[in-house]
């Protein structure tokens, strides 16, 4: 069984995309079944995966109003080492026309039942909204990993979040928790960051991950070579990072099921 999770934070650019191909790639490393799905119209998530989303003939818009399948629509064996689910603007109209349509919130979750045996993780790059579609990623998904930049309203910005994941909880989905909050972008040399992280663990505690991911130049290289900075400079501190929070997610989630068992 796949296990299913949204990279989600309403605010733009604070490395959704980044976390969501890298712990794709490190994931396909340690040799998990991986697919991504781009969520976001931008379709950054495709083309940092090698994707041309301007080329694609079906995608995760055709998914959603149930033109096709994910067997169908998904990009399989891309060179980044997983499978993707491609976005591009026609995303952008799905919006609008899901809103008349029944199900609407549970068109992803339903689709990705049909591929569960194909993957052992699910990535869902989700946009920088609240909207119908991170609606539909958070209603599919077992838990939601939360990446963030240790600045002063950041704290801020996650109690929307924070309430937006306990009312699809209570309501949609009752599998739905936070798995962790992932500090990114992460610079030690700034005080105001290192006091933001420390007031993170301390309101967070376990939920926060220990993997933290360093501001790295070759990260935010990557994309424009169409690879993910895990395959694009395995060398760099930011991909041995990724890797490493890849076998912490790993971990965490065996130690989770052996719990429960
Ligand atoms: P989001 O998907 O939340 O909008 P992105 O992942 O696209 O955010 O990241 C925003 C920008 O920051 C991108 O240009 C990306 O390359 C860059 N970036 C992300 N993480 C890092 C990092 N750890 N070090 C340096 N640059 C980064
Ligand atoms: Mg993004």
């Amino acid at each position: 069984m796949a296990r299913i999770f949204c990279i989600a934070n309403q605010k733009g650019g604070v490395g959704k995309t980044t976390t969501t191909v890298n712990l794709a790639a490190g994931l396909a490393q340690i040799g998990k079944r991986v697919l991504v799905v781009d969520l976001d119209p931008q379709g950054n998530a495709t083309m940092g995966s090698g994707v041309d989303k301007r080329a694609l003939e079906l995608s995760i818009y055709d998914v959603l109003l149930e033109n096709t399948s994910i067997a169908e629509a998904r990009q399989a064996g891309t060179k980044a080492g997983y499978d993707v689910l491609g976005a591009n603007r026609d995303l952008a109209g799905a919006e609008v026309e899901l809103v008349a349509l029944e199900r609407r919130d549970k068109r992803l979750k339903g689709a990705l039942r049909a591929v569960d045996a194909d993957y052992d993780f699910v990535l869902i790059d989700c946009p920088p909204s609240l909207s119908l579609l991170t609606l539909n990623g958070l209603c599919s998904a077992h838990g939601v990993v939360v990446p963030m930049q240790c600045e002063y309203f950041a704290l801020e910005g996650l109690s929307d979040l924070v309430n937006t994941i306990k009312q699809v909880h209570a309501n949609l989905n009752p599998d739905l928790e936070i798995i962790g909050l992932l500090r990114v972008m992460f610079d030690p040399r700034i005080t105001l960051q290192q006091q933001v992280s420390e007031q993170l663990k301390a309101h967070f505690g376990d939920k926060v991950f220990n993997t933290v991911i360093p501001r790295n130049v070759r990260l935010a290289e990557a994309p424009s070579y169409g690879l993910p900075g895990v395959v694009f400079d395995p060398a760099s501190k930011g991909a041995v990072a990724f890797v490493e929070f890849a076998k912490e997610m790993s971990t965490r989630l065996g130690a989770s099921a052996a719990a429960v068992a």
